[in-house]
């Protein structure tokens, strides 16, 4: 028994999942999964998509029960920060807000001046090799290291969200660009669910 098993929902005794799935449903009123990058410079995007979108609330307010506790959050928009918002680290996010809170739409932004345009799959996978003594040539999707043409990339990190297996069919996919110095957003990819049905 660990220490901190108190805090964990699934080690107390009366633990029951489809009841706890439930009452965390009601806890937060997601919507919107927002993937971007973890550059500081790029830290108003959610923001950003809420202002574009309405109706939407960001970061929103924590809800407390009447001993205190923590219990939800008013917030329609998660964030999911990684590396050049690239849509490959943001997979299992995707399918663990679907399951626990359930979500209408997924937003890939990538940025203006992204560290990600800096470097090339080659050039990382070559600095591995001599400076970590690491071969990291087939850990990840060459395609999904680095930007090089952002609509490429827009349109790459979309398509490998709509084609995985833990992405809910109902929901609308966009690709944004994101100028960092004017925060303008400018649509690349709009994949409504009703026009994948369509197909
Ligand atoms: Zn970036």
């Amino acid at each position: 028994m660990s220490n901190f098993d108190r805090f964990a929902f699934s080690a107390d005794p009366s633990f029951d999942e489809a009841k706890t799935r439930e009452v965390f449903s009601h806890a937060v009123p997601l919507k919107t999964l927002v993937i971007y990058c973890y550059d500081p410079r790029a830290a108003d995007i959610p923001n950003a998509v809420a202002q574009l979108f309405g109706n939407e609330i960001f970061p929103g307010e924590v809800i407390l029960d009447t001993s205190g506790k923590r219990v939800a959050s008013t917030a329609t928009i998660f964030p999911v920060i990684v590396a050049g918002g690239r849509a490959i680290d943001a997979l299992r996010s995707i399918t663990v807000a679907q399951h626990l809170f359930g979500i209408e739409n997924i937003v890939v932004v990538h940025h203006s001046y992204c560290g990600a345009t800096t470097f090339t799959a080659d050039g990382i996978i070559d600095a591995y090799e001599r400076e970590q003594h690491a071969d990291i040539s087939d850990v990840y999707d060459r395609g999904s290291i680095c930007i090089e043409d952002y609509e490429a990339s827009l349109k790459r990190d979309t398509g490998l969200i709509r084609a995985h297996a833990g992405t809910p069919k109902h929901v609308n996919i966009f690709g944004y660009f994101y100028n960092i110095d004017t925060g303008e957003l400018t649509e690349v990819v709009k994949d409504g669910a009703e026009a994948t049905l369509r197909v």
